[in-house]
């Protein structure tokens, strides 16, 4: 019986990661090492890598790995962006989340693919080229549709998120994740800018680079460490078929992901151990879900181990289309490198994501803006329609019509009317004060007061005049973020360049599918090369099947190889987690002899059950010792029974005080009494001096026989300072209250 598997990869919507490669040519640098020449082959057609071992026999078979597309040293940026970028960003720009990345060695050419050149047409990256597409697609779409397109960027360092958008991008905080159920993983308070032409985002992009370069000693060293993440928001509102306004919202993520090489963690300690352990934390967590993902066996993805990978984790077996570029150096000194990053990129082929397109999310921007947009304009309109009002009056017109629903030209008319209006009205009052001033039978003091009152008209009209002005420019500012459709951007190509353009994305399309269908047939050929052969004799068939037999051997061979690759690798990356472990455990035990030997029990204790641990933001913090709601109460307004006591006291003791009746009310009194030091009573004070100890450690180290005074001191001093140290007691702190204690 044959049992169907529950597959999720079969469902309509899901697609696998795409996944491409490409080559760098020979640095001058290798050219000049030696005629050993490149290590990489491409079969372009087939989408094939061939990669061969410099240091093993000519005998041994070269390693093949097969992915969606391959280029070469002689590719050039464009036929990258065609083929293997344009369909991702028509994506989002449909309303798809879209991720793009670029993973390889260090100087393999990451930031090349993702930025390039900028100032040669030909050698603009993946970024530029994006841009380039996203306002041109705008330029040319129709004019019901509006755009809002919105940028942001971002760098992971060292297990920190920084904003590059932000002003004080040097001395800013780390950023947060947080997650929503609609839109996934986000970043707080990231910056934002809202970018209406190719031009501004440039800028957005130039002011990013800058603040990376700026807080760097070593820009070549920081990018080989850090990654840098620049993201794009499309939002799009277009009438549906119900006549009301649908919007689509697409993001894009281009990912340009530090350098793959292992970065030596042994024979480093503290600190340096720390930073060691989290310059690759974020790349070896994403060689970990990518591992998770393309096993499809195991339950348990490890988004939660870096930021990248929780940055990331829409674009990895979610919602979203992703496009891989592995970039791979020739050179053969860096084989192993080459060898892994092309084991990664086979890995990530086999990852499936779920793509939707995101309707009408409730958080769109441009839902916002379209509000308030036209509650300004239905402002505008009434300012406009009250003025238009008032001259109809003057003029002495009837008015009837609603100021909400105007088309265009009638908009303007009524603006027209009202600057007329306005004119008209300071016209008159002009007229009507030299009429006044020229009035001689009229009192001085009449005169004065009838001019003040049109100058104060006067004023009033400047006002609304001004706040009218206002109004206006900050509906226009509002307006102006939004893109329409055909009418924000001209476009400037012509139809022949058109023609051009589409027929070089045709060429592209059809290249695509080409190297599709050759690589089914290939696997086809394999299957049925069998099925069709029939023998016509015995020593026929068996040439056949020796050549098979060989085919076959060969394949054994290049497997077997693998699995002894695979296991090298595996035995190497444990023998230097081992290290990495030894390392922090002796780390460890230095805290901890620390700890066992400088700090008091009672004190560690502590501090231990006020530790708890926060995993948003993977650190340990304390618990405040009040707790936050209680905090403002507490403390601040003593009771009124209690005032000018030291504790709330009842009616009936306070008259008691008052008469002096029985001791037990005289509570002030005991403070000055010397201490009954009978045997009976000591014990009972020892216990509660033993809790004091604990609550005023450094203060309470008072000789025994001076108990009477320390007690006295307890009842007027509040321990201080324990309440008010709030979350952030160190380390240090303790180490200086040692000393005293430890005597
Ligand atoms: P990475 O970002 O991976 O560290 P870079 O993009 O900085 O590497 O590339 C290193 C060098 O190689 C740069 O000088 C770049 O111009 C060059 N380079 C990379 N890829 C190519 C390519 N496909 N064609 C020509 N030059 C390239
Ligand atoms: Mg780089």
């Amino acid at each position: 019986m044959i049992q169907k598997k529950p597959v999720m990869s079969k469902t309509k919507s899901s697609e696998s990661v795409k996944v491409v490669v490409r080559c760098r040519p020979l640095n001058r640098k290798e050219e000049s090492n030696g005629p050993a020449g490149g290590i990489v082959q491409m079969d372009l057609r087939l989408g094939q890598v061939i990669l061969r071992n410099p240091r093993a026999s000519a005998s041994e078979p070269q390693k093949t790995f097969t992915f969606d597309a391959v280029y070469d040293a002689n590719s050039k940026q464009r036929d990258l962006y065609d083929e293997s970028v344009r369909p991702l960003i028509d994506s989002v720009l449909a309303g798809f989340n879209g991720t793009i990345f670029a993973y390889g060695q260090t100087g393999t050419g990451k930031t090349y693919t993702m930025q390039g050149a900028w100032l040669d047409p030909e050698k603009r990256g993946v970024i530029p080229n994006a841009f380039d597409h996203i306002f041109t697609h705008i330029s040319r779409s129709q004019s019901d549709k509006q755009y809002l397109v919105r940028a942001s960027y971002l760098e992971i360092y060292l297990e920190e998120v920084r904003d590059l958008l932000d002003p004080n991008h040097g001395n800013a905080r780390a950023l947060e994740l947080r997650e929503n159920p609609e839109s996934g993983v986000y970043v707080r308070d990231l910056t934002s800018c809202v970018c209406k032409s190719i031009k501004e985002i440039e800028e957005v992009m130039n002011v990013g680079n800058q603040a990376r370069a700026v807080g760097a000693t070593d820009m070549n060293e920081h990018s080989s460490r850090s990654h840098a993440l620049f993201l794009i928001t499309v939002e799009c509102s277009q009438p549906g078929p119900d006549g009301r306004k649908h919007i689509r919202v697409g993001r894009l993520n281009l990912v340009d992901l530090a350098g793959s090489e292992r970065q030596a963690k042994t024979g480093v300690q503290g600190e340096r151990l720390k930073e060691a352990a989290k310059i690759n934390l974020s790349l070896s967590a994403l060689g970990n879900v990518i591992s998770a993902l393309a096993d499809g066996r195991s339950s348990h993805v490890p988004y939660r181990d870096s930021k990248l990978t929780r940055l990331l984790q829409d674009s990895l077996g979610g919602n979203a289309k992703t496009v891989m570029v592995a970039t791979l150096g020739p050179a053969p000194q860096h084989y192993d490198e080459t060898l892994t990053t092309l084991r990664y990129a086979n890995r990530a082929k086999n990852i499936q994501n779920q793509p939707r397109v995101n309707e009408d999310p409730k958080d769109a921007l441009l839902r916002e803006f379209q509000l308030e947009i036209a509650r300004l304009r239905a402002q505008l309109n009434h300012r406009k329609w009250r003025s238009k009002q008032k001259k109809e009056q003057v003029d002495g017109e009837g008015w009837e019509g609603d100021g909400d629903e105007e088309t265009e030209g009638e908009e303007e008319e009524v603006e027209k009317e009202a600057e007329e209006y306005v004119k008209l009205q300071e016209q008159r009052l002009e007229r009507e004060k030299q009429d006044i001033r020229e009035d001689q039978f009229m009192l001085a003091e009449e005169k004065q007061r009838l001019l003040g009152e049109k100058e104060r008209m006067m004023g009033d009209l400047r006002k609304e005049q001004e706040a009218t002005e206002q109004l206006t420019a900050k509906y226009k500012a509002m307006e102006s973020k939004l893109l329409v459709g055909g009418k924000n951007i001209i476009d400037l190509t012509n139809e022949q360049q058109k023609m051009l353009e589409m027929k070089r994305h045709e060429i592209a399309e059809q290249t695509r599918r080409e190297r599709e269908i050759q690589q089914q047939m290939l696997v086809q050929d394999d299957e049925t090369v069998e099925l069709r052969e029939t023998f016509t004799s015995l020593q026929q068939e068996v040439e056949a099947k020796t050549k098979k037999l060989k085919k076959l051997y060969a394949k054994l061979q290049c497997i077997k190889a693998e699995i002894q690759d695979v296991n090298d690798e595996h035995v190497r990356s444990r023998q230097e987690l081992e290290q990495t472990q030894n390392e922090l455990t002796r780390e460890l035990k230095f805290k901890y002899l620390i700890i066992e030997n400088f700090i008091p029990p009672e004190e560690k204790n502590k501090i231990m059950n006020r530790l708890t641990f926060d995993p948003e933001e993977d650190q340990w913090k304390f618990q405040p010792l009040v707790p936050a709601e209680s905090k403002s109460s507490q403390m601040k307004k003593r009771p009124s029974s209690a005032v000018g006591y030291k504790r709330p006291i009842s009616q009936y003791a306070r008259v008691a005080i008052a008469m002096g009746a029985h001791s037990r009310y005289r509570a002030e009194n005991i403070m000055f009494l010397e201490l009954d030091m009978t045997p009976p009573n000591t014990a009972t004070l020892d216990c509660s001096i033993k809790s004091e100890r604990t609550q005023i450690p450094s203060l309470d180290n008072t000789p025994t026989k001076d108990r009477g005074v320390c007690k006295s001191r307890s009842w007027c001093q509040t321990p201080k300072s324990i309440t008010s140290s709030s979350s952030n007691v160190s380390l240090a702190a303790c180490h200086t209250a040692t000393p005293m204690t430890a005597q």
